[in-house]
C-alpha cells in the first residue's frame, strides 16, 4: 500500500474555549460562522451560558452540532434574570453536551463591591454545583481579583478545577490560580499592543494549562479588533501567543486543543 502522505502532519487545529455564537449579534445564524471556523481549521468551540433564560438557545446549539458545546451558569453582571439555586445547575449540568458550570465569578467594575453581596453568594452556588455535577467552572472576573480568588479557596474550586476565563490580571494571580489547577484562557486582549502585561502573563503561562478563546461577539483580536469577533479569529489568539512564546504555532495549537479536552472531559465523550 502507498503511504506518501504517511509524514505528512495533520493541519493544527484550534479550539474556541468561550463564545457566544448564541447573542443576536449573530442574527444571520451560525452556518457562517461554522464554514469560517473550518476553513480557518477551528475545531471546536464551547458555547458558554450568561443566564438561565437562554440556556436552551446555547444548549440547542450543543445538540444540533458536533463540534459546539455548552455550559450553564449565570454571569456575575446579569441582574434582572431569575436567580439560580445549586439544585437547577446540577440538573442542567447532567446533560451531556454541557461540559461546565458558568460563566461565573464576580465583576466590580460596573457595580461596588459593597453593592454586591448577591454576586458572591451566587458565585458560591455555581462552585457548589460544580462539585456536585463533576464539571469544571468557567470563572470570570474583572476588578475583584481578590474576592475571587479568596472565595474560590473557601469553596473548594480547585476540586471541580476550571479556567480563568478572557485573563486579564497578573501573573501574581495567574499563578495563584495555577496553583489550585486552574487553567488560564487568552482571548484577543492578548493581540493588542497595551496589553505589555498580559503579553508577559502569555510568555509564562505554562504550554500544558493554556486555553484560547474569543470571548465573541467581543473583543475581536488584531487584525478584526473593533469589529465583531466569531470563533475563526481564534486563530490570531494562537499566533500571538506562539510569537511571544516563541514556539511553532502547531504546538499551541496542539497544547491547547489537548487541554481543552482534557478540562472538558465530557466534551470526550
Ligand atoms: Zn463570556
Amino acid at each position: 500500500m502507498r503511504t506518501a502522505h504517511a509524514t505528512h502532519n495533520p493541519p493544527a487545529m484550534f479550539i474556541d474555549s468561550h463564545c457566544h455564537i448564541d447573542f443576536p449579534n449573530f442574527s444571520e445564524g451560525v452556518a457562517p460562522l461554522l464554514a469560517n471556523m473550518r476553513a480557518a481549521q477551528v475545531s471546536h468551540a464551547l458555547c458558554v451560558s450568561v443566564n438561565l433564560e437562554n440556556f436552551p438557545r446555547v444548549l440547542a446549539l450543543a445538540e444540533a452540532h458536533d463540534n459546539l458545546f455548552a455550559s450553564v451558569g449565570v454571569h456575575p453582571d446579569h441582574d434582572e434574570g431569575r436567580e439560580p439555586t445549586v439544585d437547577e445547575l446540577v440538573e442542567l449540568a447532567a446533560h451531556p453536551r454541557v461540559v461546565a458550570i458558568g460563566e461565573t465569578g464576580l465583576d466590580y467594575y460596573r457595580l461596588n463591591r459593597e453593592e454586591v453581596d448577591w454576586q458572591r453568594a451566587r458565585f458560591r452556588t455555581h462552585i457548589h454545583a460544580a462539585r456536585a455535577a463533576d464539571k469544571p467552572l468557567i470563572i470570570h472576573t474583572r476588578s475583584a481579583a481578590e474576592d475571587t480568588l479568596a472565595i474560590m479557596a473557601e469553596e473548594g474550586a480547585a476540586v471541580p478545577g476550571g479556567v480563568m476565563h478572557c485573563f486579564t490580571e497578573s501573573w501574581e494571580v495567574a499563578e495563584a490560580a495555577l496553583a489550585m489547577g486552574f487553567y488560564i484562557s487568552l482571548s484577543g486582549i492578548v493581540t493588542f499592543k497595551s496589553a505589555q502585561d498580559l503579553k508577559e502573563v502569555a510568555r509564562r503561562v505554562p504550554l500544558d494549562r493554556l486555553l484560547i478563546e474569543t470571548d465573541s461577539p467581543y473583543l475581536a483580536p488584531v487584525p478584526h479588533r473593533g469589529r465583531r469577533n466569531e470563533p475563526a479569529y481564534v486563530r490570531h489568539v494562537a499566533e500571538e501567543i506562539a510569537m511571544l512564546k516563541g514556539l511553532p504555532l502547531e504546538d499551541v495549537a496542539a497544547a491547547s486543543s489537548r487541554n481543552f479536552f482534557t478540562l472538558f472531559a465530557a466534551a470526550s465523550r
